[in-house]
């Protein structure tokens, strides 16, 4: 069975092409800048790769592209495109909707349309990805795998904020969280790893750390509650982005400035957290150099970064009643070290104990890092989205088939 992973965000598309009896991509690629003057398609299959700067006005050229170097003579993965026998899309936004991924049909786009509010900058690109497929593959099954689909199970006290109640209900302002695939995928990874079944009281907080980062709790194989909130904003501090923030602060600075909120928010977006701290970058790897160099500033960043995450994972740790586990994962979660080691430190009081030359010289796949005497087991395993939604996307199709 071959699966077709998309991911389209408004001006690019990400695609994988997963062999399931393998669970590897056979392919995969992007296109880039479409609707702009110069857009350009990158493809890799078989070990060989080419970019190539092709028109693609709409998503739809973008998906013509893509289909036609899949099938690509010297540079495709299949002979026909009819070997594809289901496509899985990621969605962001569900609005707490699905706790799962679902077979696409109309009711689902309406779903999907109807929080296009919640998500304004991704949903709409994700809608047209989905609309381009489902134009040019007729017939092909396609599923939709939510972002926030993982967190939909947390409970109310988790998700409900202090505001008056009715903006809940008739606005849905809750916590929606994201990296939902992520925090799935691991969790599940760690109870496998662990030979343990995560619905009998398994309890792991996992540590999505990447260039948007955010800690979830899971307990029975669920989410208890997550970091982020109702946008990727809130939770920790960020590459570009500030984390939980006293709205007053908006109010305040807004008045110095003499800046509106959609200069605030793009500030809080795109010119905090690590960058907006250190003055450096917004890059793990920038940081450390720099700190190393001496600079107080790209330090401090780290320090407040790892700070936080250690403060959530407390936490989570108190929510749950204790950790079993705790799991490190993406870009910075799966290689920076010093920040694994930094949140792990001085929390021997909850059973956590990293052995520091495992932290140092992680081997491949799933890496344990328990130090001596460590109750909590700490993993650090590689996050691998496009699977999981490749995983959906084949049961789904399977069973419509049935
Ligand atoms: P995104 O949220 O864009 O998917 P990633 O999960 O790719 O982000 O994470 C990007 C972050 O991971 C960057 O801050 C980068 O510096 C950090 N990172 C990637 N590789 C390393 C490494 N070898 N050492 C330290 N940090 C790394």
């Amino acid at each position: 069975m071959k699966i077709l992973v998309i991911n389209a965000g408004s001006s690019s598309l990400k695609y994988q092409l997963i062999d399931m009896d393998t669970e590897l991509p056979i392919a995969k690629g992007i296109c880039e800048r479409i609707g702009q003057s110069t857009s350009c398609i990158t493809h890799e299959a078989n070990g060989k790769k080419f970019k190539a700067e092709k028109p693609m006005p709409t998503h739809t050229e973008a998906i013509e592209l893509m289909l036609a170097a899949l099938v690509d003579k010297e540079y495709g993965a299949i002979s026909d495109m009819k070997e594809i026998d289901a496509v899985g899309h990621r969605i962001l936004h569900s609005g707490g909707v699905y706790d799962r991924s679902v077979l696409i049909n109309e009711e689902v786009m309406k779903v999907c349309a109807d929080n296009i509010d919640l998500a304004p900058l991704h949903q709409p690109a994700n809608i047209t990805g989905v609309r381009a497929c489902q134009s040019i593959m007729p017939g092909v099954p396609m599923v939709a795998t939510f972002d926030n689909a993982f967190h939909a199970t947390m409970p109310e006290k988790a998700y409900i904020f202090g505001l008056p109640y009715e903006y809940y209900t008739d606005y849905k302002v809750r916590r929606y969280g994201a990296h939902g695939t992520s925090h799935r995928f691991v969790s599940g990874e760690a109870a496998k790893y662990l030979g343990v079944d995560p619905s009998k009281g398994f309890k792991v907080i996992t540590c999505h750390l990447g260039n948007g980062s955010s800690i979830a709790a899971v307990k029975d194989g669920k989410c208890f509650d997550t970091s982020m909130s109702f946008t990727p904003l809130g939770g920790v501090p960020m590459g570009t982005r500030t984390g939980d923030l006293d709205p007053a602060i908006l109010e305040y600075l807004g008045a110095k400035l003499n800046l509106g909120l959609k200069d605030l928010l793009t500030i809080c977006n795109k010119k905090s957290g690590m960058l907006g701290v250190s003055g450096v970058s917004s890059d793990f790897r920038d940081l450390s150099t720099a700190a190393k160099e001496g600079n107080h500033r790209a330090q401090l960043a780290l320090d407040i970064f790892t700070y936080s995450c250690k403060k959530y994972v407390g936490a989570y740790a108190a929510a749950m009643n204790g950790a079993d586990c705790i799991v490190f994962t993406a870009g910075i979660g799966e290689h920076d070290a010093y920040v694994r080691k930094c949140i792990a430190e001085d929390l021997e009081f909850m059973g956590v104990v990293i052995d520091e030359e495992k932290n140092e010289n992680l081997g491949k796949g799933i890496c344990d890092i328990t130090g001596k005497g460590g109750k909590v087991k700490v993993l650090v395993i590689p996050t691998n989205e496009e699977l999981v939604i490749a995983r959906d996307t084949a049961e789904l199709a399977l069973s419509c088939k049935k």
